[in-house]
């Protein structure tokens, strides 16, 4: 009779042991999801410069060893309790809001973006530098069809910041 493992399978990412040290390839547990929280299955993620705030210990607060990136594409695998917008197999992207708390003033105006607590993945949790990473739902976005994890990966900091500002100065404006 065969016997099923019960070891989880590991996957691998690339760390920052300590501020100013140079990234690790190491193999670690896979991650469960918590309550409002998905597990995504990484296709691509972007390089940004803001990873070196992570990578030289340069945000305060950085909990290390720690996984960089905030240009996530992937695909969900797992989710956690909760959830119920989101499912197994679906494309999502994580950018560089990686969560609010809903309680602080900014919250309350729906001003998410400028929370009091925002969460960041690759500095406040683990991102993307790595197979899979955990992400809770109020920093997902859907991927459409039309773009490719490659594509969509760094239009999620580093791109709609160049977008946002072509799209306010009525450069890219339709006449
Ligand atoms: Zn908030
Ligand atoms: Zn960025």
């Amino acid at each position: 009779m065969a016997t099923m493992s019960l070891r989880t399978a590991p996957m691998r990412v690339a760390q920052i042991p300590k501020p100013g040290a140079d990234f690790q390839m190491i193999d670690r547990a896979l991650p469960h999801p918590g309550r409002g929280e998905v597990r995504i299955k990484v296709q691509a993620c972007g390089v940004c410069h803001s990873d070196v705030l992570t990578k030289e210990g340069q945000w305060p607060g950085i909990q290390y060893p720690r996984v960089p990136g905030h240009e996530i594409a992937g695909i969900i695998d797992e989710v956690g309790e909760g959830v119920s917008e989101w499912k197994n197999g679906q494309r999502a992207g994580v950018g560089w809001h990686g969560g609010q708390d809903n309680t602080c003033p900014s919250c309350r105006r729906g001003d998410f973006r400028n929370c009091r607590h925002l969460k960041i993945p690759g500095i406040s949790y683990d991102g993307g530098y790595a197979q899979y990473m955990v992400a809770p739902v109020e920093a997902l976005a859907p991927i459409p069809e039309t773009l490719s994890d490659v594509e969509a990966a760094p239009l999620l900091c580093a791109g709609i910041t160049t977008y946002n500002a072509l799209r306010h100065s009525g450069a890219c404006r339709a006449t």
